[in-house]
């Protein structure tokens, strides 16, 4: 298993050696993607962050990149991130969890991650909450939006949001930070920007709106195929994976 590798060894292991290569030049790439999606835009740079996206990266590899210049990853399964957690160089600050989270999960990765990007359901952010409290802290989240209706599969329907940000606005153990969408996968642009920009208006509506214990600080939105229009519509967390790591080997 290369996750199991010391630092020695690492050096040595042709595969690593060649992905933390493959990684810093695509970093390269990915960065100066995001500043020119920025200055289009008309944005700051400093007001989109790049999460890296770590499922099936080895640590080795999640570590070279955070010594790299990587501030920020997600994980996407909670049996994966316990594997690697002991491991990394970067702690519960820098991990958001981003992945389906199923309840019976929740207290795994409650406390090593600071925000779950995914809550989906009043049920689930019952049991983040709860979790939460048990281990005296209050877990940032986001609210996953269904922003391209039936095409998608996970979310909340952009309907029923304002009424569940209700109900999880009352939960002691989670503050609510923003939103965050998968759209549909679409080979047209003009559908993807669309989604996009259905998502900011609805993230602008509830920041007018005000309501207790809810912020719209992040909206999380865009990966490797489309960071850059979601920029360019006010993405403020980008989520790349392939585009930094090369295409996912799953053993
Ligand atoms: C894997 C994943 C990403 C990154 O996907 P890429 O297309 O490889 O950039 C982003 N968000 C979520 C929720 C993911 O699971």
């Amino acid at each position: 298993m290369t996750e199991k590798l010391s630092n020695d060894s690492i050096l040595s292991d042709p595969d690593i050696r060649q992905r933390c290569r493959d990684f810093e030049r695509n970093f390269e790439s990915v960065s100066r993607n995001i500043e020119s999606a920025c200055q289009k835009a008309g944005r700051k740079p400093d007001d989109v962050l790049l999460l890296a996206a770590t499922k099936t990266v080895p640590t080795a590899v999640i570590n070279y990149a955070v010594g790299h210049g990587i501030k920020l990853i997600g994980e996407n399964r909670a049996q994966e991130l316990c594997e690697k957690y002991g491991d990394l160089k970067i702690k519960a600050g820098g991990i958001h969890f981003i992945g389906t989270l199923q309840t019976n999960k929740v207290s795994q990765v409650v406390g090593k991650v600071c925000m779950i990007e995914s809550v989906n359901s009043l049920k689930l952010a019952r049991f983040i909450s709860q979790k939460s409290m048990e281990k005296g802290i209050v877990t940032d989240v986001l609210a996953e939006v269904n922003i391209g209706g039936e095409a998608s599969k996970t979310g909340i329907d952009s309907e029923n949001l304002c009424e569940l940000l209700y109900e999880i606005s009352q939960l002691k153990g989670i503050s609510v930070r923003g939103l965050m969408t998968i759209p549909p996968i679409s080979e047209n642009s003009d559908a993807n920007r669309r989604n996009f920009s259905n998502m900011y208006d609805l993230f602008i509506d509830i920041r007018g709106k005000k309501m207790d214990n809810i912020s719209m600080d992040f909206l999380s939105m865009g990966m490797s195929q489309d960071y850059c229009e979601a920029i360019m519509e006010g993405a403020s967390i980008v989520r790349i994976g392939s585009a930094l790591f090369g295409a996912r080997k799953y053993n």
